[in-house]
C-alpha cells in the first residue's frame, strides 16, 4: 500500500502535470493503472474550458471477467468514442454498466459514445440524478456547447440512466462488491459514491478535490461536509474523485476548505457582520496557491455566506 500512495503522490502527479488533453478532433484517452482491473483515464485537474475540451473527469473504468464498469464516463461524445477505444485496446469484455456520479455535463454527456453498444450497457443513476438528468440535460448539453464551443460536442445525444442506484444497496461487478452511498443534497442536489471495501477503493464522483476549489455552484455546504465526513471514516487508501489520491490528499483538504468557509462564516454571522466582510472572515490561507482561486473562491463565499445566514435566521446555530 506505501508503495502504491507514494506512486500516487508522485509520479501521477507528475505525470499529469505534463500531459495536455487534445481537442475534440484528434481525442485520445490514456487509461493508468490503479490496481489491478481498475484504471482511471487521465484528464485535466481543472474546470471544463474550451482549451480542455471538457476533458477533466477521471473516468474509471473497472475490467473483470463479467464486463467492463465505466464510471462518469465524461463530457462528450469524443471523449467517450476515445475512452471506449482506450477500453477496446485493454479487453474484448463488453461494457456492462456505466455509473453516472451526479447529474454534472462533464461527468455523464459521453454516455452517448456507450449507448450503442450490443449489448446495450446498463446505464445507472441514484433516482434524484437520474431525474435531474430527465429534467435538464438537454440545457446541460446547450450551455457545455456554449463553453466548450459546439466543435466539441458534436454526436452528442442524452442518455439517461435508470434510477437503479439505492443508498446501502451493493453494485457486484466480477468478484468486487461496491457500496453504493447516495449524498443528497451535497455537491450537487445527489452525489453517489461507490466503495469497495476489499479494494480500499472509494470512487466519489465531484464531492473531492486535489489542490483545486470545490465547484459549490449547487452545492450544500452543510450536506457536503456532512457526506466528507462519513467518507474520512470508511478504510480506503485511493479515491477516485474530480481527481485521483489518497484520502488525505482530496476526502480531507476538500472537508477542510469547506469547514473553513462554515467556521469562518458562522463566527462572522454571529458577531453581527455581513456578507461583504465575508472574504475578512474566512482564514483561506492553505488553499490560496489551489487551481481557481481567484474565481472560483469569491463564488463559494457568496453561497456559502446566503445558505448559513438563511440557517441563521431560521434559527439554527452555524455548525
Ligand atoms: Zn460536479
Amino acid at each position: 500500500m506505501a508503495t502504491r500512495r507514494a506512486f500516487l503522490g508522485t509520479t501521477l502527479a507528475l505525470a499529469l502535470d505534463a500531459w495536455r488533453p487534445a481537442t475534440a478532433a484528434g481525442t485520445r484517452v490514456v487509461l493508468d493503472r490503479l490496481q489491478p482491473g481498475i484504471y482511471v483515464a487521465r484528464a485535466a485537474n481543472a474546470e471544463a474550458t474550451r482549451a480542455n475540451a471538457g476533458a477533466v473527469v477521471p473516468s474509471l473504468v473497472h475490467v473483470t471477467r463479467a464486463g467492463v464498469l465505466v464510471v462518469d464516463p465524461g463530457p462528450q461524445a469524443a471523449w467517450g468514442g476515445a475512452l471506449l477505444g482506450a477500453i477496446r485496446a485493454l479487453t474484448t469484455q463488453p461494457v456492462r454498466w456505466v455509473v453516472n456520479t451526479h447529474a454534472h455535463p462533464e461527468h455523464v454527456l459521453a454516455n452517448t459514445a456507450f449507448a450503442g453498444l450490443r449489448p446495450r450497457p446498463q446505464f445507472l443513476a441514484s433516482a434524484a440524478t437520474a431525474a435531474l438528468m430527465r429534467q435538464r440535460c438537454e440545457a446541460c448539453l446547450a450551455s457545455l456547447s456554449a463553453q466548450l464551443g459546439p466543435a466539441a460536442v458534436r454526436g452528442t445525444a442524452i442518455v439517461l440512466p435508470e434510477p437503479a442506484l439505492q443508498d446501502g444497496a451493493w453494485l457486484h461487478t466480477g468478484d468486487t462488491a461496491w457500496r453504493v452511498q447516495v449524498h443528497a443534497p451535497a455537491h450537487s442536489a445527489s452525489d453517489t459514491v461507490l466503495y469497495a471495501p476489499q479494494r480500499r477503493l472509494l470512487c466519489a464522483g465531484g464531492l473531492a478535490y486535489r489542490e483545486r476549489v470545490p465547484e459549490m455552484q449547487e452545492a450544500s455546504l452543510q450536506g457536503w461536509r456532512q457526506a466528507l465526513r462519513q467518507l474520512t471514516t470508511l478504510p480506503a487508501d485511493t479515491v477516485v474523485a474530480t481527481a485521483t489520491g489518497t484520502p488525505a490528499q482530496t476526502l480531507v483538504p476538500t472537508l477542510a476548505y469547506l469547514d473553513a468557509l462554515a467556521n469562518g462564516i458562522g463566527a462572522a454571522l454571529a458577531a453581527g457582520h455581513d456578507a461583504n466582510q465575508a472574504a475578512d472572515a474566512v482564514a483561506a490561507g492553505p488553499f490560496r496557491h489551489w487551481r481557481h482561486f481567484p474565481t472560483r473562491h469569491p463564488l463559494n463565499l457568496q453561497r456559502a455566506w446566503r445558505q448559513l445566514e438563511d440557517a441563521w435566521m431560521q434559527g439554527e446555530p452555524p455548525a
